[in-house]
């Protein structure tokens, strides 16, 4: 491990036992970082970070405090998107570490592991050692672009949509499938979503990504009708579509060129964003649907939504996140969740989608548990339409 990458590092320690606190930072300065702080509770790490221009590259917490516990902790921190790694210690049972992983990677933290007390200077000079390789990695994946590029990517139509089907679990037959949106940028090769939607929504040009991926889907869903095929046609909707009132009026419009029935057509819209922004969205998430298209609840467990929020919002469907159900087999807590998740939905008559099914353990568990759809890598990629109509040939 690189000494002189983690001297520049910076560590914030909060525990309550101050002789936890001064023997943590002793091992912590022996790997070579130099830069330690640390508190004796929550609200005091809170008000460090908050005040401070650059965030800590570490946060290293004790899940068991007196004031505020660390799972509050992680709640926090993901409030106030802190970014840099949490490392959790504790003497605690292994499923409240477990718990603690599911909420952050639920809220997008970047949890980097647990050690147990007594901490040895070993588990943490292995888990710092993993950390770097994961940062160096995710360093290389991810290349920059700008909102110009993206602008010009619009125009030149190099944003395009890959489909993934959706199985129903019963018959085996694919009664859908979604619509991911693609950037084949012709210089640094394939932009994930996941930047460029961001990247999208900060810059005013969501609507644009959004309106080519309608069009192209819709025009895709329209040949798959023609040829007798009744897929449902999945499209992501970002809550930065969902600002003006006329957005229904435009998006019926616009489907109507593309010769597709708008009643096959399914909007997701991520959990997390609906309980942000709840009251704004109701009333044209409401005029949305009375236009036909159905409504489906994404990445369902990692937002915390309410019953009474659900069940006064126009969804149909449920979508399971895929932290809840790839490996959920051999996690007992994302099991209770996948479970609940189930639970809840099938008693407000929802289609319950499982993301992520990524094996045959996977597929049987969700079977087993009573979800109707299945969307995963077990199943099929994300593909162009060129590959999965040679892919639905096949099948
Ligand atoms: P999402 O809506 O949750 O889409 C599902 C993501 O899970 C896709 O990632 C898909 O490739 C991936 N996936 C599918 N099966 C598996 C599996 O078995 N295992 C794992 N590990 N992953 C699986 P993708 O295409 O990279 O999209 C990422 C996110 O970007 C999407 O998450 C969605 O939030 C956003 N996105 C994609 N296209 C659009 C779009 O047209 N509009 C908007 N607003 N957001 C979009
Ligand atoms: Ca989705
Ligand atoms: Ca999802």
């Amino acid at each position: 491990m690189n000494k002189k990458i983690l001297s520049k590092k910076t560590v914030l320690i909060v525990d309550d036992e101050e002789f936890m606190r001064d023997f943590l930072s002793t091992v912590i300065k022996q790997v070579g970082i130099e830069d330690v702080l640390s508190v004796s509770g929550g609200q005091q790490a809170l008000d460090i970070i908050l005040s401070r221009s650059e965030p800590f590259d570490y946060v290293f917490c004790d899940l068991q405090m007196p004031e505020m516990d660390g799972i509050e902790v992680i709640r926090h921190l993901a409030a106030i998107d802190y970014s840099g790694g949490i490392v959790l210690f504790s003497g605690e049972d292994q499923r409240i570490l477990e718990t603690a992983h599911s909420i952050a990677e639920a809220r997008g933290l970047n949890l980097m592991g647990s050690l147990t007390k007594p901490v040895s200077l070993e588990s943490l000079y292995q888990l710092l050692a993993n950390h770097q390789v994961a940062e160096k990695k995710s360093f290389w994946s991810a290349p920059e672009v700008s909102a110009e590029e993206l602008r010009a990517a619009l125009q030149a139509g190099d944003i395009t949509v890959y489909y993934q089907p959706q199985i129903d679990i019963k018959s085996a037959a694919v009664k859908g499938v979604e619509a991911l949106a693609r950037w084949h940028h012709a210089e640094k090769g394939m932009i994930p979503p996941d930047i460029f939607i961001d990247l999208a929504e900060q810059h005013q040009l969501i609507d644009a990504v959004t309106e080519s991926v309608i069009e192209q889907a819709c025009r895709q869903g329209a040949i798959w009708s023609a040829q007798g095929r009744n897929f449902k046609v999945s499209i992501n909707l970002s809550m930065d579509n969902l600002h003006s009132l006329d957005f229904p009026d435009r998006l019926a419009a616009s489907v109507k060129t593309t010769g597709m029935d708008i009643k096959n057509l399914i909007f997701e819209i991520t959990e997390s964003r609906l309980v942000k922004d709840f009251s704004t969205c109701l009333d044209i998430l409401t005029r949305l649907r009375l236009k036909g298209p159905e409504l489906s609840i994404d990445d369902f467990g990692t937002g915390y939504a309410s019953l009474e929020h659900i069940k006064r919002m126009p969804f149909s469907e449920l979508k399971i996140d895929r932290a809840f159900v790839n490996g959920a087999h051999s996690n007992g807590t994302a099991r209770a969740i996948l479970e609940s998740s189930i639970h809840l939905g099938k008693q407000l008559d929802m289609t319950i989608v499982a993301e992520g099914v990524e094996t045959q353990k996977d597929w049987d568990l969700v079977a087993a548990l009573g979800c109707d759809l299945v969307q995963g890598y077990y199943v099929a990629r994300p593909m162009d339409a060129e590959h999965f109509n040679v892919w639905l040939e096949q099948r």
